[in-house]
């Protein structure tokens, strides 16, 4: 996408929470506040993320501060970008088995996401895995499976290898609901459960996206997240 497509200046940003970390204008100023790695800036520079998003700008503070957050920007508006780099500014190189997954609805947007990541990775010796049938099955071997830092996924997908005791996500700190109002739809929500129950750690972060979140998605959103911020781009409320 073009420059021109940031929707920065266009669009209101509304964030309620308590302790709301400010926003960053801009990518350097989130290298200094928060001492994000400069590989990371330079493959943003270097694919033309020139400027932060709206929701880039007020989310990847909120994210970058360990908080919870759930985030409500319209389509195109760069979600993926919001969680991928708070998730590799923290992800360091210890090799301590899967700390991200990232759920998505269908396997084309987890396609798209695992895209970006490897845009975002750029340098960095990082096994992130769009998980599949075939993947999934590589990941029964515990020595393959322990050296994986992100995996990207349906929730069936993640359901089906955690009931088959092939995955463990007891590491897990950064886990995100893209789509979310899908994913907390009935159709997908007691398998994004089974996944949250999952991920046992005490200090996972939780974050969903969406582009909308009707009331009942909301609710449930709100009572999965722990203190958690609501960043609202746009005229969601109108
Ligand atoms: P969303 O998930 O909100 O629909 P995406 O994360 O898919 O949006 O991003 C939409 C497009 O904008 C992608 O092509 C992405 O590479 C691009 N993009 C994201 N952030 C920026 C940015 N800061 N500057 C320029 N392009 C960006
Ligand atoms: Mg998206």
């Amino acid at each position: 996408a073009s420059e021109t497509d940031a929707p920065t200046q266009k669009h209101r940003v509304t964030a309620k929470g308590i302790d709301v970390p400010p926003a960053a204008a801009t990518f350097d100023a989130l290298k200094k506040r928060y001492d994000v790695p400069s590989l990371l800036l330079s493959n943003l520079s270097k694919h033309g993320f020139k400027h932060p998003t709206g929701i880039q700008s007020h989310g990847i503070p909120i994210l970058l501060e360990t908080r919870d957050l759930a985030a409500i920007s319209p389509t195109g508006t760069g979600k993926t970008l919001s969680y991928l780099l708070p998730i590799m500014a923290a992800l360091g190189s210890s090799a301590s088995g899967v700390r991200a997954v990232i759920v998505a609805p269908t396997r084309e947007l987890a396609h798209q996401i695992h895209n970006e990541c490897l845009k975002l990775a750029e340098g960095r010796k990082w096994r992130i895995v769009l998980f599949s049938k075939a993947t999934a099955s590589t990941l029964a071997d515990r020595a393959v499976r322990d050296k994986v830092d992100i995996i990207i996924s349906t929730p069936l997908r993640l359901v089906s290898s955690l009931q088959a005791g092939d995955l463990e996500l007891k590491n897990v700190r950064h886990l995100i609901l893209d789509e979310a109002d899908r994913m907390l739809d009935p159709e997908f929500l007691p398998q994004v459960e089974e996944v949250i129950a999952s991920c046992t750690h005490p200090d996972v972060q939780k974050a969903v996206f969406s582009a909308t979140l009707p009331a009942g998605a909301e609710k449930i959103a709100m009572d999965m997240l722990r203190n958690p911020i609501r960043i609202v781009v746009g005229l969601k409320d109108t």
